[in-house]
Parts: structure tokens; C-alpha cells; sequence
């Protein structure tokens, strides 16, 4: 047969491993993806650090203008206030460009150019604090716009080298999560409108120290700002429009608007376009004081956006990890449970059933022995070693039932042979014995003799004394003829109150001396001691196989011939195919034969 070696086990442990195996693959897989992404969310929140730190510093170099300005332009008395607050601003921006530099120095190889970007900030702000000291440094009358205007450019110059460290972190970080670009650009842009607002109080401070009035090239600028500030207006707007859903920041949005462009923004014009009419009676300090506080809702805005980067940030970091342990928990229990169930299987249901195999096998050969049952095994097996239980009981009665019928065969066949008054084989036994000893002497060459046996007068014994008499009479010879022969020869009842004997080995003399023997036992026979006087004979027919006899029947008729020579020559005698005189008649007639 074709699948003739296929074992169900075998496929189904392939089966168990092959699942396995495609468990821990995709298990695998998973939980690479998720730790890869865990990695860079992890590593995204480092990137974002530094990126809220380069705002930061960013925001702290354009407000480092606020307080440079108004000492630029201050009168003598402010001029120790603002000084400490220039130097508390320097403080504070050198300390965020540290922490910016000190966010890169952990891989420092990888960020060759922020870092690059982050010197040229350094340059360029100390070029600018070192024209505002300069400024500071001439006496105030000798003070000229132009110097002071210069300052100040070189100040914006720190500021746009702050905007670049800022801008390629933000790009940096867009390119690797596009799903936080929102955030991102808001809060660049938060950063910008900052530093564009700055820039226009800035340019309002020079129109109010510029000495001969303000130039056009001032009012350019100005107009050029402003112009910026309603694009970087709109866009915070629009990309505002992503967190209508967050009160939050819908609420800043507000305050951007009601503070700094319905508010500062207004103010600062109105001050400029009075500066262009007439000389300032404005300090610089003043304006500054007044305006600043309109771009703190700026600041907020980008803090309150930077706050939620963050938090978008943490929280995919924190589904991958779930994910990432999830995933592993899973493989780790759908594995588990395809081994559970594999060795459960094998050990359940695949080795109790090759066990109940070879118990069937062990049934079929007739061997009804219990073995003991597997160890373990599952319900469904159970009742099939029930069943295998009620298979060798039914067995075990089919057996039995067989050896009963066997033995009442045997019996039956014994009965069917048997002649039930003497004990003796009957007719039927006999012709089967003698004609299979016919056949064999046929064969051997061994001689057999066959002695035909009718009691003389029987029917007198029957008329005289009953026919129970005429029954032990006959049961008694039975017993004699048996008691007289070999165990080997051969005694049956031939019918009636014939009897024969056959005998095996035996030369035509022996046949004839054997049957005088029996007639002479016979006629010593006392039949019961209730009938002393009651004598018996007997006379005989003696046949021996040999030329001329090529069956059973034929050796039953010679002998027939002798017994009827025997009656006729006056009973009591023994008469055989040797002692036959020619003169006498040998052919029994239909009549005569009846007759015996
Ligand atoms: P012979 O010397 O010529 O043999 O005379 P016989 O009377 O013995 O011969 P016959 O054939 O005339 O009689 C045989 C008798 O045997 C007839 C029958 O009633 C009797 N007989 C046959 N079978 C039995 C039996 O089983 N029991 C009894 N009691 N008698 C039987
Ligand atoms: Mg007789
Ligand atoms: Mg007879």
C-alpha cells in the first residue's frame, strides 16, 4: 500500500513543530518590529529632547535682545537695572546652549553637523554680544543708530544661527517619525513668530534711537517683519486647526491672538509710526517693557506644543513596549501551549492506542491475558479499552462455547457409533473402521481377519424367557467377547444378536483360533446367576483379507458365507474359507440368508 508506512503520529508532530516553529517566527518577528520601534521611540525621545532644547535656546538668544536693547538705549538711570538683566539673560542662554551641547556630547560622532550648526551659533552670538558691549561701552551721547543698528543685526544673525540648530533637529526628527510633523512645525513656528516678533521691536527700538529721524531702510524692515509674522500668523493657525480638539492649546491660540496681535503687535506700530513723525520721547526701555510681555503667549504656545511632542512620542514608545511584551507573552504562551498539547496528544491518545493496537493484535491470536492499561490516556481512549474489555470477555465465552461444542460433537459421534444396549460400536462404526483397516491392509500387506458371530437360537431364548433376558443375554456376550480379545481388535454389534470381531495381524489360523476361543467362552458363559440353566452358543464365520477380497463388503460376505456354512452344519461351530469341502453348498441363497 502506498501509505502503507505512514504513521498519523508522525505527521501530526511534524504538524506541532512546523507550528512551532511558525509560532516563534512570527513571535520573532513581531517582537523585533516592536523592539526596533521601542529603540527608536526611546531614541526619539533623546532627539526630541535636544530638539526642545534648541528652541529653547533659540527663544533665550532672541530675548537676549529685549534686555540688550533697552541698555543700548537706555537713559543713565536704568542703565545698572538692565545691565543686570542683560547679564542674567547671557547667563541663562549660555546655560541652554550647554545643555543643548551637553544633550549631543553622549554620540557626538553621529551629530558632527548640529553640532557644527551649534558652534557657528556660538560664534555668531558672541560676535553680537560683543557689538552690544561695544555699544554699551561708548558714552551715550556718543552713541550712533548705525552702531546700535549693527548690534542688533548681529544679534538677529545669533538668533537665525539658533533657528538653524533648532530647524534641522525638527527636520531630523520629521524624517523619522512624519506622524509628530505637526508638532513639530507648530512649534518652529511658534519659535519663529517669536523671533520675528522680537525682531520688530527690535526695529521699533532702533527707530526711537536712530538720531536723525527713521530712515525708509527701517520702516522696509519693519514692514518686511510684520509681513512675516502675518504668514507665520496664518500658518500657526492652520496647522492650529489640527488641535481644535485640544482645549489646551485652542485656548493659547487665543491668547496669541488677544496678547501679542491685538494687543503688542498694534502697540508696536503705533509707536513706530510715531517715531517716524516726530523724534522719540520714548526710551527704549519703556517700549520694551510694555511690548515683551505681548510674546510671552508665543512662548507658551511652543512649550504647551513641545509638551504634547513629547507626550505623542512617550505614548508610541509606551504601545511598543507594550506590544513588544505582549508579543512575547503570546509567542511565548501559543508555544507553550502547542508543546502542552503535542506531548499531552502523545502521551494521551497516540501511545494508549498503540497499545490498544497490540492488545487487538494479542485478541486476534487468541491470547485473552489483561494487560496492564497505559499510564494516562484521555476519555476517549478509556472507552475503547472498555470496548477491547468487552471484546475478550465475548471472546472468552466464544471459546468456551466452542470447546462445549466441540466436546457434544465428539459425544454425538460417540453416541452415533455407539450401540446403546451393549456399550459396543454398532454397524455404522464398524463399517467404517473395517473398511479403513481394509484400505490399509491393502497397503501394509499385513493380514486382517474378520469374525461374523450369530447366537444359535435366540429367538427361543426370547420366546422362553423374555425378550429382557433375550437383552442381558445379549449385553453379557458383548462383555465377554470384548473381555476375551486384544485391546487392539476391534468388537462391534453387527445387528440384531450378530456380533464381529476384527482383528489386525492376524494369519487365517489366528482368525480361526481367536473365534474358537470365543465360542468355546461363549458356551462357559453364565449369563446371571437368576438364570444358572440359561446356556448360550454361538456359531462363526471367519474371512481373512487376502487375493480375491478388495473390499470391506466382500470380506463382510465371505465371512457371511462361513457363518451360514456354520448354522448349517449344525450351529455351535466355527467355519472358515480353509476347512470348505467342495461337496458342500457354499452359495447361500436370498432364503437361506434370511434364514441366519
Ligand atoms: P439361528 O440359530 O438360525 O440363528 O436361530 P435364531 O432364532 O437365532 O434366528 P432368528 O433370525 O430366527 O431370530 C433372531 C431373533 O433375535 C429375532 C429377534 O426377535 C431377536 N432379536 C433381534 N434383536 C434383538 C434384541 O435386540 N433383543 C432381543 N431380546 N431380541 C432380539
Ligand atoms: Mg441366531
Ligand atoms: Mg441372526
Amino acid at each position: 500500500m502506498l501509505m502503507g508506512n505512514f504513521r498519523l503520529q508522525h505527521l501530526y508532530l511534524l504538524a506541532g513543530w512546523v507550528a512551532v516553529a511558525g509560532c516563534l517566527v512570527l513571535g520573532g518577528m513581531l517582537f523585533f518590529v516592536s523592539l526596533k520601534d521601542y529603540r527608536r521611540y526611546s531614541q526619539g525621545l533623546e532627539e526630541f529632547d535636544r530638539f526642545r532644547l534648541a528652541l529653547l535656546a533659540a527663544n533665550s538668544v532672541s530675548a537676549e535682545r529685549g534686555p540688550a536693547n533697552s541698555l543700548m538705549g537706555a537713559n543713565p538711570q536704568m542703565t545698572p537695572e538692565f545691565y543686570r538683566q542683560l547679564t542674567n539673560r547671557r547667563a541663562h542662554t549660555d546655560q541652554a546652549i550647554a545643555a543643548l551641547e551637553a544633550a549631543y556630547a553622549k554620540d557626538s560622532s553621529r551629530f558632527e553637523k548640529d553640532q557644527e550648526a551649534v558652534a557657528h551659533l556660538r560664534e555668531e552670538l558672541a560676535e553680537g554680544r560683543k557689538a552690544v558691549d561695544a555699544v554699551v561701552a561708548t558714552a551715550m551721547t556718543d552713541r550712533q543708530g548705525k552702531q546700535l543698528a549693527g548690534a542688533i543685526n548681529s544679534m538677529f544673525r545669533a538668533a537665525d544661527a539658533a533657528t538653524d540648530v533648532a530647524d534641522r533637529l525638527g527636520q531630523t526628527i520629521v524624517s523619522v517619525y512624519p506622524q509628530v510633523s505637526t508638532e513639530i512645525v507648530m512649534a518652529n513656528n511658534c519659535g519663529r513668530l517669536r523671533e520675528q516678533a522680537g525682531r520688530f521691536g527690535s526695529y521699533v527700538v532702533m527707530m526711537l534711537t536712530a538720531t536723525s529721524g527713521a530712515d525708509t531702510e527701517l520702516s522696509l524692515m519693519l514692514a518686511n517683519t510684520a509681513g512675516r509674522i502675518e504668514v507665520l500668523r496664518e500658518l500657526i493657525a492652520g496647522y492650529g486647526s489640527a488641535y481644535l480638539a485640544d482645549p489646551a492649546v485652542s485656548e493659547m491660540l487665543r491668547d496669541v491672538d488677544q496678547a501679542y496681535f491685538d494687543t503688542a503687535l498694534p502697540y508696536a506700530w503705533s509707536v513706530a509710526l510715531k517715531a517716524i513723525k516726530e523724534p522719540a520721547t520714548m526710551t527704549t526701555g519703556e517700549f520694551t517693557t510694555n511690548y515683551v510681555p505681548g510674546m510671552l503667549p508665543v512662548e507658551h504656545l511652543r512649550d504647551l506644543i513641545i509638551e504634547r511632542l513629547a507626550a505623542r512620542i512617550t505614548v508610541s514608545r509606551d504601545n511598543d513596549a507594550l506590544l513588544l511584551g505582549s508579543s512575547a507573552a503570546l509567542t511565548l504562551l501559543v508555544t507553550t501551549l502547542l508543546v502542552v498539547i503535542s506531548a499531552a496528544m502523545r502521551r494521551f491518545l497516540f501511545q494508549p492506542l498503540l497499545s490498544a493496537k497490540d492488545q487487538i493484535i494479542q485478541i486476534a491470536h487468541g491470547d485473552l491475558a489483561e494487560p496492564p492499561l497505559p499510564r494516562s490516556f484521555s476519555r476517549e481512549i478509556r472507552d475503547m479499552f472498555e470496548g477491547l474489555q468487552v471484546l475478550r470477555e465475548s471472546q472468552r465465552k466464544r471459546t468456551a462455547l466452542e470447546s462445549e461444542r466441540d466436546r457434544l460433537t465428539a459425544r454425538l459421534k460417540m453416541l452415533s457409533e455407539t450401540d446403546s444396549l451393549t456399550g459396543l460400536l454398532n454397524r455404522r462404526a464398524i463399517d467404517g473402521i473395517g473398511a479403513q483397516a481394509i484400505a490399509e491392509a491393502a497397503r501394509t500387506r499385513e493380514p486382517v481377519a474378520f469374525l461374523l458371530m450369530d447366537i444359535d437360537h435366540f429367538k427361543a431364548i426370547n420366546d422362553t424367557h423374555g425378550h429382557g433376558v433375550g437383552d442381558l443375554v445379549l449385553q453379557r456376550v458383548g462383555e465377554t467377547l470384548r473381555k476375551e480379545v486384544r485391546s487392539i481388535d476391534v468388537v462391534a454389534r453387527f445387528g440384531g444378536e450378530e456380533f464381529v470381531v476384527l482383528v489386525r495381524s492376524a494369519s487365517a489360523d489366528g482368525g480361526r483360533q481367536l473365534a474358537e476361543k470365543l465360542r468355546l467362552a461363549l458356551a462357559a458363559m453364565v449369563v446371571s446367576p437368576d438364570h444358572a440353566d440359561l446356556r448360550i452358543t454361538a456359531s462363526f464365520g471367519v474371512a481373512l483379507w487376502g487375493p480375491g477380497i478388495e473390499s470391506w463388503a466382500a470380506l463382510v460376505e465371505q465371512a457371511d458365507r462361513q457363518l451360514y456354512r456354520a448354522k448349517n452344519l449344525g450351529r455351535n461351530r466355527v467355519c472358515t474359507l480353509e476347512d470348505e469341502t467342495g461337496d458342500e453348498n457354499s452359495e447361500p441363497t436370498a432364503s437361506k440368508r434370511k434364514a441366519i
